[in-house]
C-alpha cells in the first residue's frame, strides 16, 4: 500500500483550505482525507470517516474544544473544509454516561452540537471519534483489513499479524454502544496505533494529521503484503470450465428485463434497473470457480455495502448460453426465486419490530459464469456504486478464501445494518421520477430536436442513448446535457449493421431500452420536376428506411426484454398538409407515420406501445439550430418572398395560437406518451401552435 503523503501537496492543501477560511490543521486533515479517499483500496463511495479535535470560539468569544468530524453526504475522496463541520465535544463526550441511546436521538444531538446549525449532520460514527481522545483519526473499510477479520479467527490473525500496535473490538453495530466498546478497549490499551473492528475496518490515531495518515496506511501495508504473499502464483478457488458464446451486451437485456419488477399498475406495469457490467480476471475466476455460488450468498464485507448491493448476490448456474429463450426463463425464475428468499429473510427478522417496511426484493448482483457481473440501480451511478463494491468484495472474498475461510456477519446484524433508520436516511426518500430505471433511444439525437426531447425525457427521470451521424455535435450535445445519464452511440441509422450496433451499444452501457424516439430526419427541397433522383433516395433513406430499421430494432429489443415498452416517432404535419417543393420529405416521412401505425397494431400483444408527434417549424436556438431549417431555411424563405431571418417569424404567426414551437415542446409530447399517462396507441399529437390545415382527421 503505498504512502501518497507529499509535502508540496500538502502545503498546497494548506494553502487552498487558507482561502476557504481554514486553519492549517483543519487544512491537512482535509488532505490526508482525500489521500484516504482517493484510494478504493481503503474505502469507496462515500464510506469511511476521519476526525479532528480541534479549538473554537463560541457565542461569547470562549474557547471550546471541538470536532471536526465528516458531515454526511460528503465523500473523502473530495471533500473540503464545509464537509468537516465543528461540534462541540462535551455535550458529545457526556452521552457516554448514557446506558442506550436511540438513532433519532442520537442524530438531534449531533445536530445539536453543531457549530453552525446550518452544517451537514455529522457521521453516525461520530461519537466513536468523540470517545477516543486522539487529536487525528482515520477510519477505513480497507479491503485487507476484512480479508483477515472476517474469518472465523480474526481476533487470532489480527494480533499474529499487528500484535500490539491495534486493538481488536468485537463487532457492534455503529452508534452508541460501539462508541462506547470502542473507547474502552483502547483505554485497556492505550499504547496502539489503531483499532481493528471485527468484520467492519480499520481506526488509526496521531497527533498530526500524518501520523494518523501513515500510521493507517502502513497496518494496511503489513495484511497487504501477508495476503500478495498468500496469493502468489495461485488461483485459490477451483474453476470449472465455462463457455460463454455471449457478448455481455447480448446478455443483458435479458437480465435487465428479468429484474423489472412487476407492480400491478397496467399504466406504470415495471419498476427498472439501470445495469452496468463487470469483468475482470478476478470477476471471472470468481463466476467460473466451484466455490462461486456459495460464495456468491455470503455476507458483504463490512455492514454499510449491504444498502447498495443487499446481502447475497444471484449467482446464475449453468446459463444455456446457445439458447436466450431459455436463458431468460431460467433468469425470470432465479430472480423470482431471489426475491421469494429475500421476503422471507425480511418476515425472519422483521418479526416483532414494528415499523418496519420491506425494502424492494430485487437483487442488486447477478453473477454470470464466462460473462461476469451485472450490477443493478435505480441509477447509473447506483448501479456503478453496486458494481464497484462487488468489485472489491468479490476480491477481498477471494483473499480470505486463500488465507482461511471467508465468514462474514450473522443474518441478525446484517439485517440489523440494513434495516437500520440512519442507513436507510442515506438512500433518500424523495418518490422516484416518473421514467426512472427506463432507457431511452433517441435517433437524430444530436439535432435541435433531439436535444430538446433529451432533456425533456432527463428531466423525467430516464437515461438517454443519444444516436447520431455527427459525432461532433454528439459531443456537443451531451456536453451541454451535463448528466451522467447520457450516453452516446456515433451511427447511421440507414445502416443496418451500424444502427444494430447502436442498440448493443445502448445495451452495454444501461442494459437495454424502454423507449425508442425515432426521430432523425433530413430533408430535401425541390419541385418533383426539379428534384433529383439521387437526393430523394437520399431523403428516403434516413427518413423512411432509418425509420423502418429503427422500428424493427427497437420491437425485436423490446420482445427480447419482455417488458413491453414505448415507441415515439417524430413525424411532421407535413404529413397530413404536405408542401410544395417538399416532396421527398412530405413522402418519406408519411411513409415513416403510416410504418409507426403499423407498429403500434404489432407492438401491442407485447406491451409496446407506438405514438407519433407531428410537430411543425422547430427552428432549434442559437446553441443548436435546427440543421434542418439551415438547410431548407433559405429556399423556403424564397419561396415565400422571404428574408430567411423573418422565417420563424413567418411560422409563428401562421399558426392559431401565434405560437414560437421550440423543441422542448416536442420533448414534452415525447414524454406524455413514455409516462403512459392515457391508455394510447397508435396516435398522432400535434405540436404545431393549431393549425388547421394539418388537424389530424
Ligand atoms: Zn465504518
Amino acid at each position: 500500500m503505498e504512502n501518497r503523503w507529499s509535502d508540496a501537496d500538502a502545503r498546497a492543501c494548506v494553502e487552498r483550505c487558507a482561502a476557504l477560511g481554514a486553519g492549517e490543521d483543519l487544512a491537512l486533515r482535509v488532505y490526508t482525507s482525500r489521500l484516504i479517499g482517493a484510494d478504493p483500496d481503503l474505502v469507496l463511495h462515500g464510506g469511511g470517516n476521519t476526525s479532528l479535535k480541534s479549538r473554537a470560539l463560541d457565542l461569547f468569544g470562549s474557547e471550546i474544544d471541538v470536532l471536526h468530524i465528516k458531515g454526511s453526504g460528503w465523500d473523502l475522496a473530495s471533500i473540503d473544509p464545509a464537509g468537516l463541520p465543528a461540534v462541540a465535544l462535551a455535550p458529545l463526550c457526556r452521552l457516554r454516561d448514557l446506558e442506550r441511546l436511540d438513532d433519532g436521538t442520537m442524530v438531534a444531538e449531533l445536530r445539536r452540537a453543531l457549530l453552525d446549525s446550518a452544517a451537514p449532520t455529522p457521521s453516525v460514527e461520530a461519537l466513536l471519534h468523540a470517545f477516543l481522545p486522539h487529536r487525528y483519526i482515520d477510519h477505513s473499510h480497507a479491503d485487507a483489513i476484512l480479508a483477515l477479520t472476517n474469518q472465523a479467527d480474526g481476533a487470532a490473525r489480527v494480533r499474529a499479524l499487528l500484535g500490539e500496535r491495534v486493538a481488536w473490538v468485537p463487532y457492534v453495530m455503529p452508534g452508541l454502544a460501539l462508541a462506547k466498546r470502542a473507547a474502552e478497549i483502547w483505554e485497556k490499551n492505550p499504547d496502539v496505533e489503531g483499532l481493528v473492528l471485527e468484520k467492519h475496518g480499520l481506526f488509526s490515531f496521531g497527533e498530526t494529521a500524518r501520523e494518523s495518515y501513515e500510521r493507517h496506511i502502513a497496518l494496511v501495508d503489513v495484511v497487504q503484503s501477508h495476503l500478495a504473499q498468500a496469493m502468489e502464483g495461485r488461483r485459490p478457488l477451483d474453476a470449472r470450465p465455462v463457455v460463454a458464446a455471449r457478448e455481455p451486451s447480448e446478455v443483458a437485456p435479458l437480465v435487465r428485463g428479468a429484474l423489472a419488477e412487476p407492480t400491478g399498475n397496467r399504466d406504470a406495469p415495471f419498476r427498472r434497473f439501470i445495469l452496468t457490467h463487470r469483468s475482470s480476471d478476478e470477476i471471472l475466476h470468481f463466476a467460473a470457480a466451484e466455490l462461486g455460488p456459495r460464495l456468491a450468498l455470503t455476507p458483504p464485507i463490512t455492514p454499510d455495502h449491504v444498502i447498495r448491493t443487499k446481502g447475497p448476490y444471484l449467482f446464475i448456474e449453468r446459463p444455456p448460453y446457445n439458447d436466450l429463450a431459455a436463458l431468460g426463463n431460467l433468469l425470470r425464475g432465479d430472480v423470482e426465486r431471489y426475491r421469494h428468499a429475500y421476503r422471507q429473510y425480511f418476515e425472519r427478522n422483521a418479526a416483532g419490530r414494528a415499523g418496519l417496511v420491506m425494502l424492494d426484493p430485487t437483487p442488486r448482483v447477478v453473477v454470470l459464469p464466462g460473462i461476469g457481473i451485472f450490477a443493478a440501480g435505480e441509477t447509473a451511478k447506483a448501479a456503478k456504486v453496486a458494481a464497484d463494491i462487488a468489485e472489491h468484495t468479490i476480491r477481498t472474498k477471494i483473499r480470505a478464501m486463500t488465507i482461511g475461510d471467508y465468514q462474514g456477519l450473522p443474518e441478525r446484524d446484517l439485517f440489523d445494518m440494513e434495516y437500520w433508520s440512519l442507513e436507510q436516511a442515506k438512500l433518500g426518500k424523495q418518490a422516484p421520477a416518473p421514467l426512472a430505471g427506463q432507457v431511452a433511444l433517441v435517433t437524430g439525437g444530436a439535432g435541435a430536436i433531439g436535444e430538446g426531447i433529451a432533456r425533456k425525457l432527463l428531466a423525467a427521470g430516464a437515461h438517454v442513448v443519444l444516436v447520431d451521424i455527427d459525432a461532433e455535435r454528439l459531443a456537443r450535445v451531451a456536453t451541454s446535457l451535463k448528466s451522467s445519464a447520457v450516453f452516446t452511440v456515433e451511427a447511421d441509422v440507414a445502416h443496418d449493421g451500424e444502427l444494430e450496433q447502436a442498440f448493443t451499444r445502448a445495451a452495454g452501457a444501461f442494459g437495454g431500452i424502454d423507449i425508442a424516439v425515432v426521430n432523425a430526419g433530413i430533408a430535401q427541397t425541390g419541385t418533383l420536376e426539379e428534384l433529383d433522383s439521387d437526393d430523394f433516395d437520399k431523403t428516403v433513406d434516413v427518413n423512411l428506411r432509418g425509420s423502418f430499421l429503427t422500428l424493427r430494432q427497437s420491437l425485436r429489443s423490446m420482445r427480447q426484454q419482455g417488458t413491453g415498452g414505448n415507441i415515439v416517432l417524430v413525424s411532421t404535419k407535413n404529413v397530413v398538409a404536405p408542401g410544395a417543393g417538399f416532396g421527398a420529405y412530405s413522402a418519406s416521412k408519411a411513409g415513416a407515420h403510416q410504418l409507426a401505425r403499423i407498429a403500434a397494431l404489432e407492438g401491442a400483444a407485447i406491451g409496446v406501445r407506438v405514438n407519433m408527434v407531428m410537430p411543425d417549424a422547430v427552428f432549434g436556438d442559437a446553441a443548436n439550430p435546427s440543421g434542418l431549417w439551415e438547410q431548407v431555411g433559405p429556399e423556403r424563405a424564397a419561396a415565400r418572398g422571404l428574408d430567411p431571418a423573418q422565417l420563424e417569424e413567418f411560422y409563428r404567426n401562421r399558426n392559431l395560437l401565434k405560437a414560437r414551437v421550440t423543441a422542448d415542446h416536442v420533448g414534452n409530447a415525447v414524454v406524455f406518451f413514455a409516462t403512459q399517462q392515457t391508455p394510447t396507441t397508435g396516435a398522432a399529437l400535434p405540436v404545431d401552435g393549431g393549425l388547421p390545415d394539418a388537424f389530424p382527421r
